[in-house]
């Protein structure tokens, strides 16, 4: 039987949480942000210092109580019984996030991790950029959301309510173009678009059409239905 699950993949700021999270909603499936995991093993590796160590890494992880903890609607990143919230997006945690996720041991442990959440009585959306390829190569419905690197970045410029000029644009695209490169360079599951994966460019749809073409696919044989 095919795991319950439906994987969105894509590149860095494509809208895939917010996207993953609506569709959750619309289906009463759990929502699942595997990004929130390698950020919350990021922001220890960058506690233990340079060059990471994974297996320190994951000592500290363990012992430390980083976990993921289902509110009834997503999955949340705890450390030490508190959620991370906010501490997962600092600068950062961005900005050495790739290194960190491209260590193999890392993406075994978070794996593990993932595949243990999902149960036949809850189904999940989950989103990164792997889990069509590597995680749940066996999900019944996979979708590769993307848009351009420009989209992209005036977008997360004005979701941060920053300034959005032509050349803020140009330096956030420049940020963004950077980590999908790290990010599909890698030597272990890099980001690609899985070959069954329905690919969705969100560069002239809104919101709420991307969030529909996606519920429209999950009429699918191997999807429960739950209804939100
Ligand atoms: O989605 P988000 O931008 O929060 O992801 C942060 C980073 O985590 C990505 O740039 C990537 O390096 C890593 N990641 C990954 N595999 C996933 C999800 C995220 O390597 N499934």
């Amino acid at each position: 039987m095919s795991p319950p699950v439906i994987a969105i993949d894509g590149p860095a700021a494509s809208g895939k949480s917010s996207t993953a999270a609506a569709v959750a909603a619309a289906l009463g499936y759990a929502h699942l942000d595997s990004g929130a995991l390698y950020r919350g093993v990021t922001i220890l590796a960058l506690e233990l210092g340079a060059p990471p160590e994974p297996e320190a890494i994951l000592r500290s992880a363990e012992a430390r109580g980083l976990t993921l903890h289902y509110d009834g609607r997503a999955f949340e990143v705890y450390l030490a019984g508190e959620p991370l919230g906010e501490r997962l997006r600092t600068a950062e945690v961005t900005s050495a996030v790739s290194a960190v996720s491209a260590l193999p041991a890392v993406r075994e442990w978070i794996n593990a991790r993932l595949r243990g959440l999902v149960r036949p009585d809850r189904p999940v959306v989950l989103d990164g950029r792997d889990i069509g390829t590597a995680v749940f190569p066996d999900a019944p419905l996979k979708v590769f959301l993307t848009a351009s690197p420009e989209v992209r970045a005036r977008r997360r410029l004005q979701q941060r309510n920053e300034d959005a000029s032509s050349a803020r644009v140009e330096a956030e695209a420049r940020i963004l173009k950077a980590r999908d490169e790290a990010d599909s360079k890698r030597p272990t599951a890099p980001l690609r678009k899985a070959q069954d994966a329905h690919l969705l460019d969100t560069s002239d749809l809104t919101f709420e059409e991307q969030v529909g073409r996606i519920v429209a696919w999950a009429a699918h044989p191997g999807l429960p239905k739950i209804g939100g």
